[in-house]
């Protein structure tokens, strides 16, 4: 039995509550989990290939060797398989992922990292220097967010990403709320397009979430949201702009309504913190979304993305050292000593600090600026081409993270075939659609109109072969529907052992 093949003909046609159960009880037969059993390691089987390119090709270590290899020779082996890789995103091919990539930028990065690649800052004993490091980077970007304005004092950490930053922000929420309010039913209200390490947080830290839906132009509904709010509700949060569509959501009218509630307020600028700001000064009209409003309680930027340092640096920020100190944690009676952290790792990458640091004062504001200039005028041009086909239209009024969709096409086929030119755009759903982020990659010469002649070209192609399902539309059917959402989720999961998989 086919299993997409059953859902088209059976389960879409009964409503989600009835499908839910009857797939349940299909799947206790025994023939019948043991048919989906073996589909699902069809699809995994495909799918290996993809993910382990190198199988046979390279040499492979599932255990120690017994001598160790020649330094020399352990670099050719890196060094080949970089070099593959650099092709994916080298030449402007990739939506986000890197996001200034120049080679002099990446060496001078590099050179950074080796000076100080034993720092961990958790032993700022041995390495001030890393303190030092993390504490501008945090000034830098809390000055670069109103903090000069805030009639409160702006401070924060350094975390290890975008996700990190968000689940400390709200770890911080619910610890606050259950030391000040007593509140231990935590719930926190999202527009349903705010990133998903909200769920992850809420998941983590025992919070209920509730994701109100989005207006027509896909920001968030402050109304709605107001409404979703009750006396457990210990914080709200939007994104500036959002990951999927690049819109960003009404903060000032959000934030308002947290500060009368008494609630934290979280401004997701994770993708948009290096960029609004700049963005803002160069004369785009940006509605304000920092500590200049007074409800914004805390906010996440991350450097890894438009800060252009190297992965596994962000930084989240708070409106008062009171609502910081909620995140900290301290052990005074544990034999290993008196013992703090203020993130959740325990030992960190010192040397990731330095090279964010380096990579802020190295590029400065008129860098940033340039940088910013750069990519909006490039997604202008994205978005003008977009414009110019007539079965596409471009999702919200979104500045430089593009998402667009069809009336009349498989928009996962025109993503596919836009894959077999290169293109690895990112796949969205409900609704569905596909975007771009655009960095520095594609402000070269020609990219932004390959992007658009190739965009032409692969529309015309599904056009033309209106038959063709591909691969990603069935998966993200299935997922769209309750009974098939737990085995879309069984897929995941087997999707990551495959990644952990040496066999
Ligand atoms: C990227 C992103 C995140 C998460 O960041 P990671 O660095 O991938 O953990 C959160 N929110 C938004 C809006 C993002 O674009």
């Amino acid at each position: 039995m086919n299993i997409r093949k059953t859902a088209e003909k059976v389960l879409y046609r009964l409503p989600e509550g009835l499908a839910a159960r009857v797939f349940e009880w299909i799947k206790g037969v025994p023939a019948v989990r043991a048919s989906i059993e073996k589909e699902m390691d069809e699809m995994m089987a495909h799918l290996r290939d993809s993910v382990k390119p190198y199988k046979g090709k390279v040499p492979e270590f599932s255990q120690m060797p017994d001598s160790g290899l020649e330094k020399e020779s352990v670099l050719d082996i890196m060094r080949d398989l970089q070099e593959k890789e650099n092709e994916k995103w080298r030449d402007g091919y990739v939506s986000g992922a890197v996001y200034h990539g120049d080679p002099e930028h990446i060496d001078f990065l590099n050179r950074v990292y080796a000076v100080h690649s034993q720092s961990n800052p958790l032993h700022a004993d041995i390495w001030p220097s890393a303190s030092k490091y993390e504490a501008e980077i945090v000034s830098m970007t809390a000055d670069m967010l109103g903090a000069g304005r805030a009639e409160d004092e702006i401070c924060g950490v350094v975390s290890s990403g975008g996700t990190e930053s968000i689940l400390l922000a709200m770890k911080t929420y619910r610890d606050q709320a259950r030391q000040e309010k007593k509140n231990r039913r935590p719930e926190l209200v999202v527009p349903v397009t705010a990133h998903a390490a909200f769920d992850k947080a809420a998941r983590y830290f025992g919070i209920k979430i509730i994701h109100v839906p989005v207006k027509s132009d896909f920001t968030a509904d402050a109304g709605a949201m107001k409404k979703a709010c009750n006396r457990n509700t210990i914080a709200m949060a939007g994104s500036a702009p959002s990951f999927p569509h690049g819109v960003i959501d009404p903060i000032a009218d959000l934030s308002e309504i947290a500060r009368e509630k008494g609630i934290g307020f979280h401004t997701d600028a994770c993708l948009g913190g290096f960029v609004l700001p700049w963005a803002e000064a160069l004369g785009y009209g940006i509605a304000p979304f920092d500590f200049r409003l007074p409800g914004v309680t805390s906010m996440s930027a991350d450097t890894h993305k438009y800060g252009y340092a190297a992965k596994g640096t962000s930084v989240v920020l708070y409106r008062g050292r009171h609502l910081r100190r909620y995140q900290y944690f301290t052990i005074t009676d544990w034999p290993g000593g008196l013992y703090f952290s203020p993130t959740f790792a325990g030992s960190r990458p010192g040397a990731l600090s330095a090279q964010c640091w380096a990579a802020m004062v190295k590029m400065g504001r008129e860098g940033y600026m340039e940088a910013t200039r750069q990519i909006l005028e490039t997604a202008d041009k994205i978005k003008s081409g977009i414009r110019e086909i007539p079965e596409l239209s471009i999702y919200g009024d979104p500045l430089w993270v593009i998402a667009f969709g069809s009336e009349t096409l498989n928009i996962y086929q025109v993503m596919e075939q836009m894959g077999k030119k290169g293109w690895a755009l990112n796949g969205l759903h409900k609704p569905a659609c596909v975007h771009i982020a655009v960095t520095l990659r594609h402000t070269g010469q020609g990219v932004a109109e390959r992007f658009v002649a190739d965009l032409k070209e692969a529309v015309a192609y599904v056009r033309a072969h209106p038959e063709e399902q591909g691969e990603t539309a069935p998966v993200y059917g299935m997922a769209a529907t309750i009974p098939f959402r737990g085995v879309v989720s069984d897929m995941l999961e087997r999707y990551m052992d495959l990644l952990y998989s040496v066999e």
